[in-house]
């Protein structure tokens, strides 16, 4: 079976005081977590450290950080590089998020060359994808979110790609309280799902988790992990507030 996780995604918030109050309120009320049912803190760089700290003794608790480098070291001021991340005891990294392909000009190419460098740094990667407005609009985001796929993930072969989540984050949805629905979540979920069936077969296309991101609550999860293909999602706001994201986490455990 699958995994299903939920990933807080703080991006670029919280002090190193504020997301130490947050984990240690999230870890004291944590459900039961087990192999199916599986927690990621994706923080900012600074805070890497005290949260690797601080869930070291949570089982199913891992440490994400939201970008890397893809050199392992050199001439690159202001960059952390995956080689650093594995070595402070971080396990996942984002990649792909829309808001570093936006901001940060990330384009598939450089993508490509950020998840080899994770891999080989014995990380393992959650794939950001999703389409913006005007293609979703346009009816055409199965095609784009395909593309998406195809070129930052096919030169993988099969024991890479089983080290890869991927996380739909359709762009309309993050951060705006507009949630894609239900089935729109689960329609683009099977269709990753085949695509990747159609590369890699279909036990390692099911056996990849696909997280749901874009206004994801605790209000809205239960509905959206009720989708077959829907394993779980990748959070930012509601993952700033502990309730909130107990709530989701909840959802997690009670779905499938
Ligand atoms: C995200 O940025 O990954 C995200 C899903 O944000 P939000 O939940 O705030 O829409």
């Amino acid at each position: 079976m699958r995994k299903k996780i939920v990933a807080g995604n703080w991006k670029m918030n919280l002090t190193i005081g504020e997301g130490n109050a947050l984990v240690a309120d999230i870890l004291q009320k944590l459900p039961q977590l087990n192999e199916q049912n599986q927690v990621v803190f994706a923080a900012p760089y600074l805070h890497l450290h005290s949260v690797v700290r601080d869930t070291q003794a949570s089982p199913f608790v891992s440490v994400a950080a939201q970008n890397c480098h893809h050199e392992k070291s050199g001439a690159y001021t202001g960059e952390i590089s995956a080689f650093m991340l594995q070595d402070a005891g971080v396990k996942y990294v984002l990649i792909g998020h829309s808001e570093r392909r936006a901001y940060n000009q990330e384009d598939n190419a450089l993508l490509v060359k950020k998840i080899d460098a994770a891999l080989c740094n014995n990380l393992q990667v959650i794939f950001c994808c999703g389409e913006p407005l005007e293609i979703r609009d346009s009816g055409t985001q199965n095609a784009y979110v395909e593309q998406q796929i195809k070129e930052s993930l096919f030169h993988l072969d099969a024991a890479a790609m089983v080290r890869i989540t991927v996380a739909y984050e359709p762009i309309w949805a993050i951060g705006t309280g507009r949630t894609a629905t239900a089935e729109q979540a689960q329609d683009m979920h099977q269709h990753i799902r085949q695509v990747l069936a159609q590369q890699y077969g279909a036990t390692i296309a099911n056996g990849t988790s696909i997280l749901y991101g874009g206004s994801c609550k605790a209000s809205n999860a239960v509905e959206l992990f009720a989708g077959a293909d829907v394993d779980g999602g990748l959070i930012g706001g509601a993952a700033l507030i502990a309730s909130d994201f107990l709530g989701i986490i909840d959802a997690m455990i009670a779905s499938k």
